[in-house]
């Protein structure tokens, strides 16, 4: 029987009766690729500090055995971490010194919430998981999240930078030059991608966004689909780096998008980084910009633009830290 589907699925595909994307992940199995490769479970989330968030992820996912609550609780340990810049209240400031956040969270059911521009909450993670489970909306920003985080219970914090944080800022004063450009070698934004043994996705994505940014500027990492995309169907996959550029490929949505069509994470990945490039071709050269993603067989893929893009991956056997390749040598 299962002889015969493979001989009607490739007679199919060769005539070109069979739409590609529909039968992707099944012709992906043929070739022998994805199902021998795979982990289930898999963490995989961008930059060092993913190691610690995958490391919890992991945990909570063996606890609790909730997809969603361990990627809500696995970057909550980035977002905690005084020594993180670039995730969470001790972050960089924006040009007019305060400290705002964006942050969104999806399960592979495709429900989803997100925050942005919001202050003084320690996890905007959990708030933007509290906008998708206990209000009819997807997106709250700015005043209107802090005050529902209060609704919630949540503890307001304290709103003073760093003192990492401050000394950048007032150096960066001194000159005020607004170039909104991502150090390549940054540690920027965390984004997680999980699946657990039954097939279930979930994602979640946080950080402070651009240092110095415009009072107001809110990056790709709470806009679903952007910033995060995920589709129990399918996979998952999330950013990181020049938000603008990300926002205006719909990166995340897209990388999910070409595995739908027969990509492996992989190549996924590397196509939404061309895309990218050739929608930010002038200024490229300044331009990072990276994302990793995973599919339903527990394959795993990154790409940037510039070298310098890490990721951490956690399956039963390891908690590795890798480094993307990248189109730019
Ligand atoms: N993607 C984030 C943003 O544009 C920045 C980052 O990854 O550091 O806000």
């Amino acid at each position: 029987m299962t002889t015969r589907r493979k001989f009607i699925k490739q007679s199919l595909l060769s005539t070109g009766l069979l739409i590609p994307g529909s039968t992707a992940l099944a012709e992906n199995k043929l070739r022998g690729r994805g199902v021998k490769t795979g982990n289930k479970p898999l963490f995989v989330s961008t930059w060092d500090h993913g190691l610690a968030a995958n490391e919890k992820a992991w945990t909570m996912l063996s606890e609790t055995g909730s997809i969603l609550d361990a990627v809500e609780e696995g970057v909550k340990v980035t977002e905690a971490d005084l020594s993180s810049r670039t995730v969470g209240i001790y972050g960089y400031p924006d040009r007019e010194g305060i400290v705002t956040l964006d942050a969104s969270i999806m399960s592979g059911t495709g429900d989803c919430g997100s925050v942005c521009f919001v202050r003084q909450v320690k996890h905007p993670i959990t708030l933007a998981r509290k906008v998708m489970e206990n209000t009819p909306h997807v997106m709250l920003a700015g005043e209107g999240a802090r005050q529902f985080a209060i609704s919630e219970g949540m503890p307001i914090e304290e709103e003073t930078l760093h003192p990492e944080s401050e000394k950048e800022y007032l150096k960066w004063l001194e000159e005020q030059e607004y170039r909104p450009i991502i150090n390549i070698e940054n540690h920027d934004t965390i984004g997680m991608v999980g699946l657990d043994a039954n097939g279930n996705l979930a994602g979640s994505c946080t950080t402070s966004g651009l240092a110095f940014k415009m009072h107001g500027r809110v990056g790709d990492s709470p806009i679903i689909g952007a910033g995060l995309y995920v589709d129990n169907e399918v996979g998952a996959a999330t950013a990181t780096g020049m938000g603008e550029t990300i926002i205006k490929v719909c990166g995340s949505f897209l990388v999910v998008e070409l595995m739908r069509q027969g990509r492996s994470p992989q190549e996924a990945c590397e196509e939404a980084v061309n895309r990218l490039i050739r929608k930010n071709q002038e200024n490229i050269e300044d331009i990072q910009a990276g994302f990793i993603a995973i599919n339903k067989e527990g394959e795993h893929g990154a790409y940037a633009v510039h070298p310098g893009f890490n990721f951490s991956v956690r399956h039963d056997k390891a908690n590795d830290l890798i480094d993307s390749k990248s189109e730019f040598q």
